[in-house]
């Protein structure tokens, strides 16, 4: 098994990667990275977990010459959910390149990241839209950016962006490299890639480091304040012999441990609030086999080798197929099928599409004895603990939050997105608004939201600046 070192990388690349703990390159970085810093076009056919980013991203960060500010290699990314994702890990890769990369994409004004890319960058990461607006009003050039990816083609395939794909590329120099990295091949990608790519070498792998083909998955359709007893069901009837039970949110995690217990469930709770003590104690009681049942936020699980483990329940859905398939994907190890089960409501039934066709599998209804649950126990027995959320009256009024840094601290755009995301259980399209000032920055969220992102993000590290957060203006 080759090293990244072997790979061909060079010392701050290698360095970063063991930085983040990489130790070994997964099976489309080893195939991928000789190829791409040979100079030469690649199709990677590679679905989410594989390790793509850096695949395309490490080859990247050794073609841009950080001492030129022209813009010298372009990212392509269908969402803006990925453009952040991308960013923020080739930022980690090149920490040690002294490159610059930029974020662009809509729902932030235009105006303050044009002023980024005024100030140099080498790397551009943007999603089809905001390039192509990027472009015509003469903000971005691209007559220098001789690396470029198509990441997730696919899926800009299916959002309809494939003739917006081409012009971008028209813009970029002939004489470039090009890599395309896709799920799945349908005809027009195929056709994209032959007449837009220079002789490319398909590389195939399918999700080996993180597989969740052993592994049964099903779903549990459920109103909002049935999930917990929804889940006691569940449990009683799977028998598992161990299960993880992924919650969005620390509080979320002690409510439901809670809520488990006044149903006489034990289970034992694992998230970031608690003492690296009781954590260690919690995680060796688990792993030595003494506790069942672990209630678990995705940031505390993640030191925990789950192999053993024979159940994973999502009773939050988490918000990207990307953390779907990092959940389940560590069950059903070694031979043996593991089973997930993921509690949904009915407005979630599309996310759980989209899960579905991103990570490239089946999930089913679950039943217990070959019948649908029933709903008639459903009933919270404690309505104090299921109180609903207050729902924003009016869909799109937002509040303003302050928050205390700005481009003076580096900040972006894609940063605070990225951090309000990660410590709050938002998604990235919940966040609007968002300008970053010379020393403040504000962003903008559902009103049922701000009090939450205020306590979760205040303090958290972005950059290296502590965040300070306040609501602004209701
Ligand atoms: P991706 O498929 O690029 O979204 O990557 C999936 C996850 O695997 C990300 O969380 C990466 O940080 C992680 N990852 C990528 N390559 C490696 C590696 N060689 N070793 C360990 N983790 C990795």
């Amino acid at each position: 098994m080759p090293t990244f070192a072997d790979l061909g990388l060079s010392r701050p690349l290698l360095e970063a990667l063991a930085h983040l703990g990489y130790e070994r390159p997964t099976p489309i970085q080893e195939q991928a990275i000789p190829e791409l810093l040979a100079g030469r076009d690649v199709i990677g056919q590679a679905q989410t977990g594989t390790g793509k980013t850096a695949a395309f991203g490490l080859p990247l960060l050794e073609f841009v010459e950080p001492a030129d500010p022209e813009v010298q290699a372009l990212v392509l990314t269908p969402t803006r959910e990925l453009c952040i994702q991308v960013t923020q890990a080739l930022r980690a890769y090149g920490e040690r390149r002294g490159v610059e990369i930029v974020a662009i994409f809509g729902g932030a004004p235009i105006r303050d990241q044009a002023a980024y890319l005024r100030q140099g960058a080498q790397v551009v990461v943007g999603t089809v839209g905001r390039v192509m607006d990027m472009m015509s009003r003469h903000y971005l050039m691209l007559s220098d950016a001789r690396y470029v990816v198509l990441d997730e083609a696919d899926e800009m395939l299916d959002l309809g962006f494939l003739e917006d794909v081409e012009t971008i590329l028209s813009r970029c120099p002939s004489g470039r490299q090009t890599a395309l990295f896709s799920a799945t091949m349908p005809p027009e990608i195929r056709r994209l890639a032959e007449t837009r790519m220079f002789d490319p070498i398909t590389i195939k792998v399918r999700a080996e480091t993180l597989t969740i083909d052993t592994v049964d998955q099903f779903y549990v359709e459920v109103g909002e304040r049935e999930k917990a007893g929804a889940l006691a069901r569940v449990l009683k009837s799977e028998r598992p012999d161990q299960a993880i039970i992924f919650v969005r949110t620390k509080i979320g995690a002690d409510r439901l441990a809670r809520a488990l217990g006044d149903r006489g469930v034990r289970v034992k709770a694992l998230h970031g609030d608690m003492t690296q003590g009781s954590r260690d104690g919690v995680m060796l009681a688990f792993k030595g086999g003494r506790e069942r049942l672990l209630v678990a936020t995705d940031i505390a699980a993640r030191g925990l080798d789950i192999s053993g483990v024979s159940h994973v329940v999502n009773y939050d859905l988490p918000n990207s197929p990307d953390v779907y398939v990092h959940r389940i994907g560590r069950t059903g190890r070694v031979g043996r099928s593991g089973r997930a089960i993921s509690l949904i409501t009915h407005k979630q039934r599309r996310e759980l599409a989209a899960i579905e066709r991103h990570a490239n599998t089946r999930i089913g209804e679950w039943s217990s004895n070959g019948g649908p649950p029933e709903r008639s126990d459903d009933q919270p027995r404690r309505p104090r603990h299921t109180k609903p959320h207050a729902r924003d009256g009016a869909q799109g009024r937002r509040v303003k939050l302050m928050i205390g840094a700005g481009r003076a601290q580096g900040l972006e755009p894609a940063d605070l997105i990225g951090a309000i995301v990660d410590h709050s259980h938002l998604d990235g399209e919940d966040v609007t608004g968002v300008r970053v000032l010379e020393r403040f920055s504000f962003a903008e969220v559902p009103p049922a939201k701000a009090d939450e992102v205020v306590r979760s993000v205040a303090g958290k590290r972005v950059r290296g600046t502590e965040l300070k957060l306040e609501v602004a203006g209701r």
